[in-house]
């Protein structure tokens, strides 16, 4: 069977003045439907310029490899062609609703604008299809509010009406780019509820992008980290959160708030600045801010600093790109 959405060997880069950015430089993955894919990083990571390559919305970028919808190649197909893919087949949430949504519309109006295009309805069934949505995405009193402006709505319900302008057309793949990000933890969760909800019950497959695991930990079955553009760990999300073995995930999970925290404990961030993507170094592009090597033998730093760790299996389901994997006592194998 072949799965909803292949990704194979996606290679992202954008020629600029200073030279060519790598910004995806080989990643592969898989979602299946009615699962969900967390893909984790900090900003220039590589996690949205690949959101946007499977969209086919990377303008001036150069795009290689393989990016298969059911089977289907999707890279390299033509504008019209896409066209027909985005919105209907695929869709796509960002953070802030606000700039997505046009102010001069009405939330009605802009759910139903891809209905009508892509199904041919008419305004009618449009507005109809609208008012649904809403109730589906849980607006109280849809047929009042379909006629409202996004101003009319929180930031919460505003993301809704992203979700529900997103799904109108019953796609088959949800691609969520930090979506409750601007939103505080308690709205947070119930946009999470919503999308897990909306996700069980139609089979969807989901792409969650975030820098955030304790997003991931609360929706992904599957979760790629990336660093640099490139893929730095990968395994079932239980997994990753028992046994991360690359030090950036290491990293990442304990700059999680911990339940012990006081309110005005600092948060804890991995110090140092993400890798060039014009000019990686030749070893490890982690390598500047792993403590691992740091504490490593003189032999195994400098192998570190001059080879660049190939991404390949710890044990079955689990990949990481490490020369010296975390591997804590009996939790492989
Ligand atoms: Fe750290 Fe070396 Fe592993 Fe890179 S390869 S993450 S520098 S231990
Ligand atoms: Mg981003």
């Amino acid at each position: 069977m072949t799965a909803l959405l292949e990704v194979d060997d996606l290679k992202v880069s954008f020629n600029t003045p200073r030279g060519t950015v790598r910004a995806v430089d080989g990643i592969n993955f898989t979602v299946e439907a009615g699962r969900t894919l967390g893909l984790v990083g900090e900003s220039g990571s590589g996690k949205s310029v690949t959101s946007l390559a499977v969209m086919g919305l990377h303008r001036g970028a150069e795009v290689g490899g393989s990016i298969r919808l059911h089977g289907q190649e999707l890279n390299g197909l033509s504008e019209k062609a896409l066209g027909a893919v985005r919105g209907r087949r695929i869709a796509m949430i960002f953070q802030d609703p606000l700039s997505s949504l046009h102010p001069f519309y009405t939330v009605g109006e802009q759910i139903a604008e891809h209905y009508r295009v892509h199904f041919k309805a008419s305004r009618k069934a449009g507005r109809q299809r609208a008012i649904e949505m809403l109730a589906e995405v849980g607006i109280p009193e849809p047929a009042r509010r379909v006629d409202e402006y996004p101003h009319q709505f929180s930031g919460g319900m505003r993301q809704r009406v992203m979700i529900a302008m997103g799904l109108a057309c019953e796609p088959e793949l949800l691609i969520a780019d930090e979506p409750t990000t601007a939103l505080d933890v308690t709205v947070q969760a119930q946009i999470l509820e919503l999308i897990a909800r909306i996700q069980q019950e139609r089979g969807l497959g989901v792409v969650m992008i975030t820098h955030d695991l304790g997003v991931v930990a609360r929706v992904a079955h599957e979760v790629l980290v990336m660093y640099g553009g490139r893929a730095a760990e990968q395994a079932s999300v239980d997994r990753l959160f028992a046994a991360p073995t690359h030090p950036y995930t290491r990293g990442l999970l304990d700059s999680l708030p911990r339940l012990d925290d006081s309110d005005d404990a600092p948060l804890r961030a991995i110090p140092g600045s993400p890798p060039s993507l014009i000019a990686p170094a030749p070893g490890c592009s982690f390598a500047p801010r792993c403590a691992r090597t740091t504490a490593a033998t003189a032999e195994e730093h400098a192998r570190c600093l001059s080879e660049r760790p190939q991404f390949g299996p710890l044990s079955p389901g689990h990949q990481a790109a490490c020369h010296l994997p975390l591997v804590p006592e009996g939790a492989l194998g």
